[in-house]
């Protein structure tokens, strides 16, 4: 049994400015062939500077350990940002068919997709390519994952045989999944026969609710555990979508991946209607910047013994914005004296210019060029101490304003982990407050001294009212109208006679 495994992912945020080109996979993983298959196997690095081991290697294992030989084919990676280019997917497709005539006789492929991926160039770009894999190899299983921000349309359900989707958020569990659709597409070839049903949901939770460890997901994500245990029962997955994506069927989705239709059916219909129950569960306010100040300068204890964090709500890099909000800095800046503050900022210009005046007193105005912010470019007065032009985020300049700490990248900053600061010289420890660009992954990496996470809604791409005033949507969509049934909604987005 010979398994081909490939990869497309990117998580698109549809309000970026920015076009997500063939070049922001190259930069951050695009690999073919055997170079895939060291990342994939054991002892390699997946995804490097992400991820050790994801679905890839997760289905490599499990697939081989079934007597199968595996066959990389082409596996792409970018950073949330941007829409798509055409020419960006047009490449993506025919390096992935191109891959399929390089393998030889396949017996089945497994792909791993997001799920969230968008273009203004091009509808369902996933979909688009889901389809273009098929038509290359017409005969044969293929199994798919996804993020569990993947939106999941009629169109692309049309085109996929198998969906599995991620069951943690922080995700955490991709090797798994991988093994699962090993199993699947591996029973698939030896002729057992999917019967797969889903359901679509006109509702949109805000992202503090839908973490997998706390209620009410966690509720949620145990009743999916429990019904895999029934017979006849392989997959169930629940997609909570990706918030910033301008499709008009935007919403929570279910899949069930099952031995006969009746109990696909069954399945995707309980699990519909236990996800539509906590859809009362609204995230926690946010703070405001000054309110987020008050708390931490109150915080004597916290910040003496780690740090408090706080999360710039309104340009989450980690959904796909560009990183130049100047809004918290701003506040940070000019009314946080006091507070040993680590931020970050987006602004190509000054990240360049500044590289050759290391050690220099300089005045510069920084961000706001990608994307509207509050108050516009932030007018900062301070020392370079730091500069280099070969960091994962391009040209590289860490200024000293007193007790703001700045660092000024060319691309996207991304303080998920510590490092990012430390690399730099700068110590998060002795920090009183650490500025991080996204939702809930660098929790896990600053466990050790963050000693409370504060989240800060400024103004700005990534809050949740951005959604309501960017997507047309058709049908009335929870919380922004009140819905009872969500069943409307769902046949006629699967396109279901009612
Ligand atoms: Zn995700």
């Amino acid at each position: 049994m010979r398994l081909g495994y490939a990869r497309v992912n990117q998580e698109t945020h549809c309000l970026s400015p920015l076009t997500t080109t063939l070049d922001d996979f190259r930069r951050v993983h695009f690999l073919v062939g055997d170079e895939l298959a060291a990342a994939a196997s054991s002892s390699g690095q997946e995804v490097v500077g992400l991820m050790k081991n994801a679905e890839l290697s997760g289905f490599v294992k499990a697939a081989e350990k079934r007597g199968a030989t595996t066959v990389p084919l082409l596996s792409a990676w970018a950073l949330p940002a941007g829409p798509i280019s055409r020419q960006a997917l047009v490449e993506l497709r025919d390096g992935l068919v191109a891959a399929v005539r390089d393998a030889g006789q396949l017996d089945g492929v497994f792909l791993a997709l997001h799920g969230a991926m968008g273009s203004h160039e091009m509808d369902e770009p996933e979909a688009w390519i889901t389809e273009e894999l098929r038509a290359a190899l017409p005969d044969i299983p293929i199994v798919t994952a996804f993020d569990l921000h993947g939106l999941l349309t009629s169109r692309l359900m049309a085109a996929c045989e198998v969906p599995v989707a991620y069951r943690t958020n922080p995700h955490r569990d991709h090797p798994k999944i991988g093994a699962r659709c090993a199993e699947l597409l591996a029973d698939r070839v030896e002729g057992w026969t999917p019967h797969v049903a889903w359901r679509s949901l006109p509702m949109i939770l805000g992202g503090g609710s839908t973490v997998d460890l706390l209620n009410p997901m966690r509720g949620v994500f145990r009743q999916l555990d429990r019904m895999e245990k029934r017979p006849g029962v392989r997959s169930v997955s629940l997609f909570m979508c990706h918030l910033w994506n301008h499709n008009p069927d935007l919403g929570w989705s279910t899949v069930a991946v099952c031995d006969t239709p009746e109990l696909a059916e069954a399945i995707a219909e309980e699990i519909a209607e236990f996800a539509w129950s906590v859809r009362h569960e609204q995230p926690p306010e946010f703070h405001t910047a000054d309110s987020a100040i008050a708390e931490a300068r109150g915080a004597r204890f916290r910040r003496a013994t780690g740090c408090v964090t706080m999360v710039d709500a309104s340009d989450v890099v980690g959904a796909g914005a560009p990183g130049d909000n100047t809004a918290l800095i701003r506040a940070l800046y000019e009314r946080g004296h006091g507070l040993d503050t680590l931020a970050c900022v987006r602004d190509a210009q000054v990240a360049t210019e500044l590289l050759d005046r290391l050690g220099e007193d300089v005045e510069v105005e920084v961000g706001a060029r990608l994307t509207h912010s509050p108050g516009g470019p932030l007018a900062v007065r301070g020392r370079v101490i730091q500069g280099d032009s070969n960091s994962p985020f391009g040209n590289r300049v860490t200024l000293d304003c007193g007790h703001l700490k700045l660092v000024v990248t060319e691309q996207a900053p991304l303080p998920i982990k510590p490092d990012f600061y430390n690399s730099v010289g700068l110590s998060t420890w002795k920090a009183d407050v650490v500025v991080v660009k996204n939702f809930f992954h660098y929790r896990w990496y600053f466990l050790a001294q963050n000693r409370l996470s504060l989240y800060v809604k400024t103004q700005g791409i990534t809050d949740f009212d951005a959604v309501r005033e960017r997507v047309q949507f058709t049908d009335p969509v929870w919380p922004f109208q009140p819905v009872e049934d969500w069943r409307p909604a769902d046949a006629r987005r699967r396109k279901v006679e009612t």
